[in-house]
């Protein structure tokens, strides 16, 4: 038998061969190795596909959220409101523009950023908050851009894990990464749309935001030699701009199947007391980046070991809150803990999930995770 992959991205790689090997050798004999034409159609069929007025691609999905803050044009010690339940990325670009990351719960069932948990962490500092589209589905963001409104705070969408979701809520409706000022998004290989290296996109509505973003992607200039403002050098290769103009338009089969996936899994674990299957939010599609279940009688750890027994993969995303990695303890007083972001770090665990998962593989994972349970 085939080893299971957390990821198989050989498979969905055979489906699309001819296409893919094509496009990569037209830009290795344009020589646009760059950005470039295909890197430039890529942008406006994106624009298209998520109905926003301007994308700009960059290296990768973290450089997305540092330039878009870089935009906002913030001042050092200004604060930002970041989930402590997210991917370090999102926290490691504020501290690096020296401002400060304020760290809130997430809720148990979406593990989205806690809308009740913000009023208390405003100041008049604050100038900046981070939603995190965690796992594959929106974070409510009604609540998020009434209570931005309220305070005179930028949205920026960290979309990594959840393009193509949409959030469907009372006062706004749109693609995921488009409700907010800006919306960042990354295309690392194991991403819902992702490309053969590093990429990363930005997009937003906001004319005056984007021609800064451009201008900060590619080191201040707008004009060859003139650096107006400090940037950075962040742009999206030729060759990645080709494999992802070929697997956009099949962005959306990829995500069924995804969802599809998930129903398997839910209705393979439905019997189990201990295993709490992902809720899904009603004002947002899900695109399930990860399929991760709460473990509720302590032996997460204990499942975890079974599995890499028994060469089942699975990912703990993420074992550790951001406030207390080393890096990031400066930013919080000592002893400081979020009740839920504590809890969730050590009940989570993802099973394996991708385009091209298979009934047959399901029902061998789950029956391993049955089985330890069962005691058999
Ligand atoms: C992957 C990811 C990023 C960073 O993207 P890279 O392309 O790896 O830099 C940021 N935020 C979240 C939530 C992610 O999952």
């Amino acid at each position: 038998m085939q080893k299971i992959q957390m990821v198989d991205l050989k498979k969905q790689y055979s489906e699309i061969k001819p296409e893919i090997d094509q496009a990569i050798q037209e830009v290795i004999d344009s020589c646009a190795f760059v950005r470039g034409p295909k890197v430039f159609e890529f942008e406006a069929n994106l624009a298209k596909y998520l109905n926003v007025k301007h994308v700009v691609s960059c290296a990768n999905g973290t450089d997305a959220l540092q330039v878009a803050v870089m935009a906002l044009g913030l001042e050092p010690g200004d604060e930002v409101i970041v989930p402590s339940f997210t991917y370090a990325a999102t926290a490691e670009i504020i501290a690096l523009l020296r401002l400060k990351p304020i760290m809130v719960d997430v809720t148990l069932d979406t593990f989205e950023i806690d809308i009740s948990d913000l009023e208390t962490q405003v100041t008049s500092k604050t100038k900046a908050i981070i939603p995190v589209h965690l796992f594959g589905q929106c974070t409510n963001m009604d609540a998020v851009m009434t209570f931005a409104d309220k305070h005179s705070l930028f949205v920026i969408e960290d979309n990594a894990q959840a393009i193509g979701a949409d959030y469907n809520g009372t006062q706004h409706k749109g693609k995921s990464g488009t409700i907010g000022h800006i919306g960042c998004t990354s295309f690392f290989p194991s991403k819902n749309l992702g490309c053969y290296g590093d990429g990363g996109a930005i997009c937003t509505n906001d004319d005056k935001l984007e021609e800064s973003i451009r201008q900060i992607c590619n080191h201040g200039e707008k004009i060859k030699y003139h650096h107006d403002i400090i940037g950075c050098n962040s742009r999206l290769d030729g060759i990645q701009g080709a494999v992802l103009d070929i697997k956009l338009p099949l962005l959306d089969a990829y995500n069924a199947n995804r969802y599809k996936s998930a129903q398997v899994y839910n209705s393979l674990l439905r019997n189990m007391d201990m295993i709490i299957t992902p809720v899904e939010a009603t004002y947002s599609t899900h695109v399930y980046h990860q399929y991760t279940l709460r473990i509720t009688n302590g032996k997460r750890d204990e499942l975890a070991e079974y599995l890499k027994e028994n060469e089942i993969p699975f990912g703990i995303y993420y074992p550790i809150p951001l406030y207390k990695q080393k890096a990031y303890s400066s930013y919080v007083k000592e002893g400081f803990k979020l009740k839920n972001t504590e809890l969730l770090c050590n009940e989570v665990i993802s099973l394996p999930m991708h385009s091209h998962l298979d009934i047959e593989t399901q029902e061998i994972i789950c029956s391993h995770i049955i089985s330890f349970f069962n005691g058999e």
